[in-house]
């Protein structure tokens, strides 16, 4: 059965887990997170499908079903496993995606490594993801694909499904011109994305971004914008932009810019963070940590994550305050990525060593000053952390949008708010209104920002929280989903006859 809604990202939509029965398919855990806020999206159509790679020996004979039906409580949806070498997995992700362009995407030219990139591959993979894909939809369905390691798969789609709607959305900050255009398949790329129907950001900087972009390479032209709602430009930070571009017209057809942030499940972690297993665990936190404050930073280990520039502001408000020598603990949670990517590998010894350093130049045995946490905590306990913690630092150096600060400010309880301190150029920084900002490559503004929130008085805490929650709580998943798929529906409504519309 063909389906009018594909949903096309690189990870499945559950967990596979291999038992004594044979292999299950778990839903995921919790109802946070992207994985779960796009499945939400499989039971609003008459049939969603969504299109995963999964490792094969043999791509032509993977010993698995490449197409199964899933029923959970998302709904009935095929899900259609692409069946991948280990070396294509590695080729076209963790090389071409991860070394190429991620530091393109986040500003960092200097680490773009671009002598491994097997593009053909990247092709060949794109391609298998776009006949995946066609193969799933009616001629007129909705086609979503989701992030830049699929860059391509638009412009292939467009030639296999004419007709459909393809909707393309970003995860990550689209960078200018002068850093984009470091990409040599940039005019490929390009062409592939102005074959969608639309094309998707968080935040109206990075669509200006991509428009820029647009212009720097095609004669497209941007034929409507608008001024950026107020709660779109919060903080009058560095990532702000006073107008959004909204449609680009190119060889006679329309390619519509759409500005829409992802946000978080608030009222289910609003509810989690009041259970009663949370609330004990917070207490027990807070018992352990006595009249210690704790500084909490959460992410990914990444260098565009920021946690060296992180330890290093530590180490510094050690060295200059003496007087919080075992009144302050920073617990830094920095998940470990794959080891076997190097520069993934190299930060991770880094953070490692300076948590060390610091624990041994400022430690003592009854207070460690940083803890320092490798593994994923399940988000039960993390809201727990949200909730127990004084501050949130969370100071990435680029993110596209930045999910943890806005779960921080949904676990708070305003009678003992925590202090939000967030990096200007998280994404979400344009959002939440109330955060301390602070500009991560400034040791004088990092300083001041934990001066500050170590200093707030409860009143300016609770009304700063006040806000960062409303802010949160307007753009989180339920916004998102019916933002969407009013979207998704306009795009069907105004799309060109099919007859006009030339196959690319
Ligand atoms: N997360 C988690 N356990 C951890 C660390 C992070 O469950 O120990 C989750 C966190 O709750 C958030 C996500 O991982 O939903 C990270 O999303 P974010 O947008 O902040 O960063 P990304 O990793 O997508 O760049």
């Amino acid at each position: 059965m063909k389906s009018d809604l594909v949903i096309v990202y690189h990870r499945q939509p559950y967990e596979e887990v291999i038992t004594e029965t044979g292999v299950e398919y778990r839903e995921n855990s919790s109802p946070n997170g992207i994985v779960p806020t796009m499945k939400g999206f499989l039971g609003k159509a008459k049939r969603g499908a969504w299109v995963a790679w999964k490792e094969a020996e043999d791509t032509s004979n993977p010993g698995f079903e490449p197409v199964i039906e899933i029923s959970d409580s998302y709904g009935t949806y095929d899900v259609s496993r692409l069946p991948l070498t280990a070396e294509q997995i590695r080729s076209f992700y963790h090389v071409t995606s991860k070394e190429a362009f991620w530091p393109i995407l986040h500003g960092f030219k200097e680490r773009y490594n671009y002598d491994p990139v097997d593009w053909p591959a990247f092709r060949t993979v794109n391609w298998a993801f776009a006949e995946a894909a066609a193969e799933q939809a009616t001629d007129d369905a909705v086609i979503w694909i989701h992030d830049y390691n699929l860059w391509l798969v638009p412009g292939y789609l467009r030639q296999l499904k004419p007709h459909a709607t393809i909707c393309f959305f970003h995860h990550t900050p689209f960078p200018g011109p002068d850093m984009f255009n470091v990409l040599p398949w940039r005019a490929e790329i390009i062409d592939s994305l102005l074959a969608c129907d639309s094309v998707g950001f968080h935040i109206p900087r990075y669509a200006q971004n991509f428009a820029a972009v647009v212009r720097s390479l095609t004669g497209a032209q941007l034929i409507e914008d608008c001024a950026t709602p107020s709660t779109l430009a919060a903080t009058g930070g560095a990532l702000n932009d006073r107008r959004m571009p909204l449609t680009l017209m190119h060889f006679g057809n329309q390619v519509s810019i759409h500005t829409r942030p992802v946000g978080v499940n608030f009222e289910y972690l609003e509810k989690l963070a009041t259970a009663p297993e949370v609330l004990e665990r917070c207490t027990a936190i807070r018992a352990d940590l006595g009249d210690c404050k704790l500084i909490l930073s959460v992410s990914r280990t990444d260098y565009t994550k920021g946690n060296i520039e992180q330890l290093e502001a530590f180490a510094r408000l050690l060295e200059r305050r003496r007087d919080l020598h075992g009144k302050v603990r920073l617990m830094l949670v920095s998940v470990g990525a794959n080891r076997a990517m190097t520069a993934y590998a190299e930060i991770q010894e880094k953070i490692e060593s300076l948590s060390g350093r610091i624990n041994g130049t400022y430690g003592s045995l009854e207070w460690q000053p940083v803890a320092l946490i490798s593994q994923a905590i399940p988000l039960a306990q993390l809201v727990a952390y949200y909730r127990a913690a004084d501050i949130a630092s969370i100071t990435p150096l680029a993110d596209g949008l930045n999910l943890v600060a806005s779960e921080f400010c949904a676990a708070q309880d305003l009678t003992r708010p925590g202090v939000l301190i967030l990096s200007e150029f998280a994404g979400c920084a344009v959002l939440l209104d109330g955060a301390i900002p602070v500009n991560p490559f400034s040791h004088a503004s990092m300083d001041a920002a934990l001066d500050q929130a170590l200093a707030m008085e409860l009143v300016e805490a609770s009304s700063r929280m006040a806000a960062l929650r409303r802010c949160a709580s307007t753009w989180d998943i339920a916004a998102w989903t019916q933002a969407e798929l009013a979207h998704f529906a306009s795009l069907r409504e105004d799309r060109t006859l099919p007859a006009d519309r030339p196959a690319a």
